[in-house]
């Protein structure tokens, strides 16, 4: 028996929705690119219910004249290419022509249309990819679609989408992406009855950068522009100080189009390398002009991958470009002393323990007073010396430390400071072994302690800050701040509503120094976008508990010696001082015994 058959176009076309139309951020996409085609000066995209409910999208182009309209919604009917010769040249965004079929088999739509030459407009409903009837009716020129109950009669799709909220991110994304490629279109965007952006259209993409991503990012911004053979640049990139924690911000256009590449994201973080740390990711949003013939860009349904004839020479038009313009600033002056600190590591090699001067020993006796309690004489004497040795001459600090027992609290540590290696480690001795401690870890992990108990035995733990942090923020930020403002708050942070999507920040956790920082709470609230997962909120008030102890410890990264002695003392007496919160070792150990193996005193 044959089993074989050919689907029905009903089918066919949901297949092809499966593949285009993922979620409704797919439909905003989609639409928008429609409006941009039909030369649109404004579009408004309107959502609710995160789009799944209601998408509406207005635009003032060029219109679909009646007697087409129906053959838009079939699939395969395009108004843009009539050949595949037409591939080669295709300036526009959309040419499948599978959108409007797509979109309609798995939703209601419903479309009202004028072009500049007919009297009046025109309604057409479709639903399931059905016609629903189509009249005449007065409108103003351009096209409205609405789209209702995305994935309707395709039940197993609409379970696949995510909460309202995240759907709305997802389209408040396409939203900034689009206006960002296009900064000649002004693009309204309302979502469930708030206007979350819009962008004046005045082709100035410095606007735009402001009005998406606030007055932090647009201050600290290098213009590039270049040409090489068949491919332009332009746009802009982030000085290192604004790069980010995750690669949301390394936004790219062909041609207009907004794409993923692997290739240029390559470029992008290469040419970075050296001015940002590990695990950081740079803003950058610029267009790139190539020859329509150059490029493939019809690889994946949903265009979002492109192929490149000469995917070298972009490599190295890009690289070059970023790299000449990092280059050619001064970035560093712009750039506060601790922030330039913790930009630099880990190549940093700055001394961060510098000999006192002779004259300078007031200073330093001043100074243990101030920081050693008055009772632990032993740490005072064990610090004098130190610091009166290292200003005689360099002779090995070993000969300097005899074996002490300090007393802190009920717990007796006996601990005796070798000394510091490479400028971040401390040797100590203590009990029958050697301890390298890491003293960023180190530091780390007893803000993060300190930080954690107030919390826990709810010690009031605010500090306020004057004048306030103001956060401009965009709907995916605001979402994760809003959702986690409560931890924040147990956390120490006070945040308010500051108008439209600013936040205000006039208190931040105590005894933290560096966290009253802009890019530290950006930063926060992007890694827990990353990894937006947890629900646990004890794990999430550790994560941002502990995200704001490793900001104290960058701000603050100088330990001096004295310093340095009252955290080896801090962290000695914790109960557990040997792992970090995030999984470095704070200290590695090697017992007396090992040694003597090793030197084969024992055998
Ligand atoms: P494609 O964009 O690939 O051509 P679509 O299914 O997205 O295919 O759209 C089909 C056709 O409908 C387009 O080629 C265009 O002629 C017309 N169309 C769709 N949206 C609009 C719009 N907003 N304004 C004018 N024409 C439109
Ligand atoms: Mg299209």
């Amino acid at each position: 028996m044959p089993i074989i058959k050919i689907l029905d176009s009903d089918t066919i076309n949901k297949i092809a929705a499966g593949e285009v139309i993922e979620r409704p951020a797919a439909v905003v996409k989609e639409l928008v690119e429609n409006a941009i085609d039909a030369k649109a000066s404004a579009v408004t995209i309107e959502i609710k219910d995160g789009g799944i409910s209601f998408v509406r999208i207005t635009d003032n182009g060029l219109g679909i004249a009646s007697d087409d309209i129906e053959l838009a919604f079939e699939r395969h009917s395009t108004s843009k290419i009539s050949s595949v010769e037409d591939l080669m040249t295709v300036k526009s965004l959309g040419f499948r022509g599978e959108a409007l079929s797509s979109i309609a088999s798995v939703a209601q739509v419903e479309l009202i249309t004028k072009t500049h030459d007919s009297l009046l407009g025109t309604r057409f409903c479709i639903e399931g990819g059905e016609g629903k009837g189509i009249e005449e009716i007065g409108c103003p020129e351009g096209t409205t679609f609405i789209v209702r109950n995305l994935f309707f009669n395709t039940p197993v799709r609409r379970k696949f989408l995510k909460s309202a909220q995240t759907e709305a991110g997802y389209v408040n994304a396409v939203v900034e992406k689009m206006a960002a490629a296009h900064p000649e279109i002004s693009f309204k965007f309302i979502n469930n009855g708030q206007l979350k952006v819009h962008t004046s259209g005045n082709s100035n993409l410095k606007d735009i950068i402001y009005t998406l991503y606030g007055r932090d990012i647009t201050h600290n911004l290098l213009h590039i522009e270049g040409s090489s053979g068949n491919i332009k640049i332009d746009g802009y990139i982030g000085k290192p100080v604004i790069s980010r924690g995750n690669r949301n911000y390394e936004i790219y256009f062909i041609n207009g189009r907004s794409i993923k590449s692997p290739l240029i994201a390559r470029a992008i973080e290469e040419a970075y390398k050296g001015y940002t740390m590990q695990h950081r990711y740079p803003f950058v949003v610029f267009q790139l002009y190539i020859e329509p013939g150059l490029i493939d860009v019809n690889v994946h349904p949903t265009k979002m991958e492109v192929r490149f004839t000469n995917p070298e020479e972009l490599y190295y038009f890009i690289y070059n470009t970023i790299r000449d313009a990092l280059s050619g600033k001064n970035l560093i002056q712009q750039v506060s002393i601790g922030k330039e600190e913790a930009e630099k590591e880990p190549h940093n090699t700055a001394p961060k323990f510098k000999a006192p001067e002779p004259f300078e020993m007031k200073r330093i006796e001043n100074m243990v007073n101030e920081v050693i309690p008055p009772y632990k004489t032993e740490i005072k004497e064990q610090v004098r010396e130190h610091t009166k040795e290292n200003i005689k001459s360099d002779i090995s600090q070993t000969s300097l430390f005899d074996s002490e027992e300090f007393v802190k609290g009920n717990t007796t540590v006996n601990f005796r400071i070798i000394g510091q290696l490479f400028l971040t480690y401390w040797i100590i001795e203590c009990d029958n072994s050697m301890y390298i401690i890491d003293q960023h870890a180190a530091h780390e992990k007893v803000l993060f302690e300190k930080t954690m108990k107030k919390i826990k035995n709810k010690i009031p733990n605010s500090q306020m800050i004057s004048p306030p942090i103001i956060l401009s923020l965009n709907m995916n930020q605001e979402n994760i701040l809003n959702k986690y403002l409560d931890i924040f708050i147990q956390a120490g942070y006070e945040i308010e509503p500051f108008g439209g999507r600013e936040y205000q920040v006039s208190a931040v956790p105590a005894d933290l120094p560096g966290v009253a920082d802009t890019n530290l709470l950006i930063e926060i609230i992007d890694e827990l976008a990353e990894n937006d997962k947890a629900s646990d909120s004890e794990i999430i008030l550790n994560k941002v508990a502990s995200l704001s102890c490793k900001a104290a410890v960058k701000g603050n990264n100088r330990l001096s010696f004295m310093e340095a002695t009252s955290l080896i003392e801090q962290l000695m007496n914790l109960d557990n001082p040997f792992n970090c919160p995030h999984g470095r070792p704070t200290i590695i150990s090697m017992s007396k015994y090992e040694i003597e193996k090793k030197f084969k005193r024992i055998v």
